[in-house]
């Protein structure tokens, strides 16, 4: 019985990695859990968030600024100063895809401003919002009819 929800647990959690890499978008768990449950997986609230909170210790996923969670698309090597989290991303108002990105000068450039105040840097998250390039270009052709 305990192996067989062992089991169960871990293609769930199979299932929820899937389906983050495949959004590309800032999910809930609350979004999370509706799929789940449309797609015929028993599973509870509860069991979402923590599933969700180990990939979160892991650093699988991120957590965005509204509270909602996104994969991982980079890897993430520890900085020499601080072992902080740092997920920079640009986040397309229109189609509200998410793209992930890393900068190495943005990455001390937050380290020094933190030393300057005497902060001990745990996470550092940096939202940039605007129109990505598909958008863009979706825009254009509409414009020429
Ligand atoms: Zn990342
Ligand atoms: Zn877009």
């Amino acid at each position: 019985m305990l192996k067989k929800n062992g089991y169960r647990i871990t293609q769930t959690r199979k299932e929820i990695i899937r389906l983050l890499i495949q959004s590309q978008k800032e999910l809930s768990p609350q979004n999370i859990h509706t799929f789940l449950t449309e797609n015929e997986y028993q599973i509870d609230r509860v069991s979402v968030y923590r599933i969700i909170e180990t990939l979160y210790e892991n650093h699988l996923i991120h957590k965005t600024s509204s509270g909602k969670i996104i994969w991982c698309s980079k890897i993430h090597s520890p900085s020499p100063l601080t072992s902080a989290h740092t997920f920079y991303y640009l986040k397309c108002s229109i189609c509200s895809r998410v793209n992930e990105t890393s900068d190495l000068s943005l990455n001390s450039n937050i380290q020094s401003l933190a030393i300057k105040h005497q902060f001990i840097l745990q996470e550092s998250t940096v939202e940039i919002k605007g129109i990505c390039s598909l958008c863009q270009t979706q825009k254009k052709l509409e414009t020429r009819g």
